[in-house]
């Protein structure tokens, strides 16, 4: 079956589902997102591109953007990236506080939203939340090579008000000396790339130096070291789906990196980069259909990498 014929039947079945899980309430801007939406675009390590469904309508990265600065902070930081975070699956919900507490007020991995603000704080090194931001949306700017990608400010407002339990977060931290800026500037920073908004097609674009080693294999850019790429493939295995990553890797088998606004970025090492929307979610914050659909997918192409 060709990819086009996959995509499209994954979209006349599991994109129809009237079992869609429940959007993201927490942040009253995703909560007003219509769930009976559905997208899926595929690119090839070899530069074709398939798409299917709302492929070019906007949504809310949210945690998939943990993934960029995670590149960044390791290419500014390199190892030392962690001595900040660990980087082993938390098996507790993506904002708990519990396991800092723990372990000193270290996040065990920088995916979980501690992780993620510690890693916004080690990216701004000395610089003001804006010149951070634009570092942010220039690299993810540059992977996708388009310069439209922006952040939604009223999602980001929109968290900034609610963001109680991620302030206590980075404040907990802070008392344990884990954080070296201002902690309204580290979340500032943190809700905001939270809050870019990409499409499927931008996404997919923006995974393909994951897929082949650290270089896009179509525009020849090299982003990260092979290694590098290879260590944020398996982070993503690991912890890129919060206490639900054991169960994605069970089913889908490749490396992925969720969000709350109901993306998924999943990458095939050496043939494709993956990128999903469905804005309902299941019980651990992962979007159902999107998995469902990775699972698809998967089982079509042979693509998990544990084998066929
Ligand atoms: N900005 C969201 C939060 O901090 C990200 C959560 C997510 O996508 O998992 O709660």
């Amino acid at each position: 079956m060709y990819m086009q014929e996959i995509l499209d039947e994954i979209v006349a079945t599991i994109g129809q589902s009237d079992d869609r899980g429940q959007v993201a309430n927490y942040i009253p801007q995703l909560a007003c997102i219509d769930p009976n939406q559905f997208a899926i675009s595929v690119a090839m390590a070899d530069g074709r591109v398939f798409h299917a469904g709302l492929s070019d309508t906007l949504f809310s990265i949210q945690s998939i953007s943990k993934m960029f600065t995670l590149t960044i902070a390791l290419g500014k930081l390199g190892d030392a990236v962690w001595n900040k975070v660990g980087r082993e699956p938390s098996g507790d919900p993506f904002n708990s506080i519990v396991q800092l507490e723990h372990e000193n007020g270290k996040p065990r991995n920088p995916f979980i939203n501690a992780g993620a603000i510690a890693i916004a704080d080690a990216i701004m090194m000395g610089h003001q939340p804006k010149e951070t931001l634009a570092e942010i949306l220039n690299f993810v700017r540059f992977l996708a090579e388009d310069d439209s990608i922006s952040i939604d400010e009223t999602v980001a407002q929109s968290e900034l008000k609610t963001g109680d339990r991620n302030a206590s977060l980075a404040h907990f931290m802070a008392s344990f000396g884990h954080i070296n800026h201002p902690v309204d500037h580290v979340l500032g920073t943190y809700f905001h790339h939270c809050s870019i908004a990409m499409n499927c097609q931008q996404l997919a674009k923006a995974g393909l130096f994951l897929v082949a080693d650290g270089m896009d294999p179509v525009s020849k850019k090299r982003v990260v070291s092979s290694q590098r790429a290879r260590r944020i493939n398996s982070l993503m295995l690991m912890c890129g789906h919060y206490d639900g990553s054991g169960e994605f890797a069970f089913r889908v088998g490749l490396p992925g990196k969720s969000g709350v606004g109901g993306g998924i970025l999943a990458i095939a090492p050496g043939k494709a980069s993956i990128a999903v929307w469905s804005p309902g979610l299941d019980e651990v914050g992962n979007s159902k259909l999107g998995t469902q659909a990775l699972e698809k997918l998967v089982q079509q192409t042979g693509w998990s990498i544990f084998g066929h």
